[in-house]
């Protein structure tokens, strides 16, 4: 399958219409395997994208659970796809992140689980971010 047959598929899968700009996206998050910040996304789409266009679609991605917040503790917020796999809205705070330290990239781990945690009596957890930081595999090897 051709990435713009997938960022098609995609966006049937998820009941969304098909337009330019949505494809663009799609397009530009499945030619990456990390997470992209709407400036990393200007930089893979056309020039005259309009900006406020590109927010939009990324906040009708967020809310179809077509990609997902990635929590990088720096104040960029980036986007990720959401593994195919997975059923809408189960699958934003089921995988760890993983931050390399070396490339700046911030990966999705998404066959690896946050692992359960206890918490005390009363306390009841609505959400949760999981991020490692480290080496990448590619950074790692070429070192
Ligand atoms: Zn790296
Ligand atoms: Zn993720």
């Amino acid at each position: 399958m051709s990435v713009a047959d997938s960022a098609a598929t995609l966006l049937a899968q998820h009941g969304l219409r098909q337009t330019p700009i949505r494809q663009a996206v799609l397009r530009a998050f499945l030619a990456k395997t990390y997470a992209q910040s709407s400036h990393d996304l200007e930089q893979s789409l056309d020039s005259n994208t309009d900006r406020i266009t590109l927010y939009r679609t990324l906040k009708t991605f967020e809310e179809k659970g077509v990609v997902h917040r990635v929590i990088d503790n720096t104040d960029i917020l980036r986007f990720a796809l959401c593994s195919r796999e997975c059923p809408p809205h189960a699958h934003a705070d089921d995988h760890v992140h993983f931050k390399c330290s070396a490339c700046l990239r911030t990966y999705c781990l998404n066959h690896v689980a946050i692992p359960a945690v206890a918490l005390p009596g009363g306390f009841q957890a609505t959400s949760r971010e999981y991020l490692l930081t480290g080496v990448c595999q590619q950074c790692g090897v070429s070192q």
